[in-house]
């Protein structure tokens, strides 16, 4: 058995950003990432490759509460899914760390406030290179300062939506974005603004992901060890089961067992959770740290959904990625409730949409239907539910998840349709996908979190607010699992500075 001070396992938003977080602390620190880093390869910016042969993600089924199998568009990377995200990174607002009503209910207050979470926001969007303005965002909430790099400029077709939307009295503004992009210097700088980003892996690394921008500059350091194709199989406790003393994993089917002082769960909501109940034992029947029952439970993921705005102009925009709409985040004049946050998807080709239209639909209308479109993506608030949970059953994963507070996000796609079609010249929409309706199976897990949440209360949660488990004293969870209630932006930001929060209180525990 090796021995190490701290052991991470998982290498995305949570457990690469706390890599970082550590890495001069003077610890040694092993972590265990059960994914290879990512291939560079020309499949890395193939549509068919990526969309349709789901080349990057798990090839692991997985189940619903109805026993049918699915395949979760997740993926294990040194970096996690941050190596195919859109690298939207945004601030939840004040508000949603307070109780909000919603159509359907009302979300749990936070036990820590924004200002708690400003100063490693900060942090976050400097190490992961976030280009935006302060000021544009209606919903923005406070900020010490001005985002760390400008906003990426909007190509024509996009500035003249924006245009169009500002002249109706709305507040279109720059979608916050961390890739490494120095719009005065293009020709010096790794982005070039290509239109396989959102959803693709970058085959230049000029995405800011937890892989290129911690990990990797983490190994430099002596005192860090990665283990790729590593899965930690088993967390094992001492004999009064009171503390972590070792973590089983496999590679290969061979078994290997480590030791440390401090263990660090970032294997993402669903896999996190899962490694809690796997590790059960006669102390913890239910699954280790599951002393309030709720090791599993209020898994969130978002209402998500996209639509193509077919215009009968062209756009030939090639970096869409730069435009986003809050003025319906809380709601409207005739609805009372948040609806949700709008921004524009990656510029889709027709290799993307041809799985969502009819199949006799020919390649030439889709080329046409895609070069036509502006793409938009919408993300509603889904409430946590206790009934909404991840289970291990005979060795497999299965998600158990009905839909609720659905209406904001209805009600958004419908204002956004009217909204377009009246100030832009589109002259019909396609609804393209979307994900996380009843009918569509589960496998739309990329904002999975609150499987593990933090708060005051060991009863009612299942981390402190160090974001270490109530039950055993020295194992920590830093991924998306520890959110109360998840908002309605992308999760990562807040994953990230989450992580580099509980990195700094562990250094200080460590002095
Ligand atoms: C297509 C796509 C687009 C997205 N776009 C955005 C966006 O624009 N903005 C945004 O904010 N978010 C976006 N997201 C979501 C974002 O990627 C996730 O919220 C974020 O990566 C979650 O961080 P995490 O640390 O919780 O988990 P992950 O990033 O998934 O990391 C979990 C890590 O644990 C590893 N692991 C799992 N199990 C084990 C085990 N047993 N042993 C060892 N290692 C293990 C995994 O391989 C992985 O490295 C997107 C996601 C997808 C899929």
């Amino acid at each position: 058995m090796e021995q190490y001070d701290i052991i991470i396992i998982g290498t995305g938003a949570g457990g690469g950003t706390l890599l970082h977080a550590l890495k001069d602390c003077g610890k040694k620190i092993l972590v265990l990432e059960r994914g290879t880093f990512l291939p560079r390869e020309k499949e890395n910016w193939d549509s068919v490759a990526v969309f349709q042969q789901d080349r990057y993600h798990t090839s692991e089924v997985w189940k619903t509460s109805e026993e049918k199998d699915f395949h979760p568009q997740t993926g294990y990377w040194v970096g996690g899914n941050t190596k195919v995200y859109g690298a939207a990174l945004f601030r939840l607002r004040e508000k949603n760390f307070e109780s909000v009503t919603h159509f359907d209910g009302v979300t749990p207050e936070w036990p820590l406030k924004y200002a708690d979470f400003e100063p490693f926001y900060t942090e976050a969007e400097k190490l992961y290179d976030v280009h935006g303005r302060m000021g544009d965002d209606p919903t923005e909430p406070f900020r010490s300062g001005e985002y760390p790099y400008p906003p990426l400029a909007h190509e024509p077709r996009i500035q003249e939506l924006h245009d169009a939307l500002q002249a109706r009295g709305l507040h279109p503004f720059c979608l916050p974005i961390g890739v490494k992009r120095n719009e005065k210097d293009p020709l010096n700088s790794p982005c070039i603004r290509c239109d396989t980003c959102d959803g693709f892996p970058c085959l230049l690394h000029a995405k800011a992901d937890a892989d290129i921008n911690c990990v990797r500059p983490s190994l430099q350091q002596a005192q860090v060890t990665l283990m790729t194709e590593m899965q930690a199989t088993r967390l094992l406790t001492n004999a009064s089961g009171t503390s972590i003393k070792a973590v089983e994993a496999s590679r290969n089917g061979e078994k290997f067992v480590f030791s440390a002082d401090l263990v660090v769960l970032a294997a993402g909501a669903v896999n996190s959770a899962i490694l809690l109940l796997r590790s059960a034992t006669d102390l913890h029947p239910g699954g280790l740290a599951n002393g309030s029952g709720l090791v599993g439970r209020n898994l969130m993921k978002h209402h998500n959904a996209a639509m193509l705005a077919i215009s009968t102009k062209p756009n030939p925009t090639r970096f869409q990625k730069t435009l986003a709409v809050n003025d319906f985040y809380w709601g409207d004049a005739d609805f009372n409730f948040p609806m949700g946050h709008i921004q524009l998807m990656g510029k889709s080709n027709k290799d993307q949409i041809s799985p969502d239209a009819p199949f006799f639909t020919p390649g030439l209308v889709l080329e046409e239907m895609a070069g036509h479109s502006v793409d938009w993506w919408f993300t509603a608030e889904d409430l946590p539910s206790p009934e909404n949970r991840v289970t291990l059953q005979g060795g497999q994963i299965h998600i158990q998840y009905t839909e609720s507070n659905t209406r904001g996000l209805e009600r958004l796609q419908d204002t956004w349709s009217h909204i377009l079609r009246e100030s832009d010249d589109a002259s019909h929409f396609i609804p393209h996908s979307i994900y996380l309706k009843k009918d569509i199976p589960l496998q739309g897990l990329a904002h999975q979190c609150g499987t593990c949440r933090f708060g005051t209360d060991a009863a009612s949660s299942v981390l402190n607010t160090d974001c270490r488990t109530h039950q055993l004293d020295n194992l920590y969870v830093v991924d998306g699992s520890f959110f109360p209630s998840s908002g309605a932006v992308n999760p990562s930001l807040t994953i990230m500075a989450n992580a580099l929060r509980v990195g700094k209180r562990l250094v200080e525990l460590f002095k």
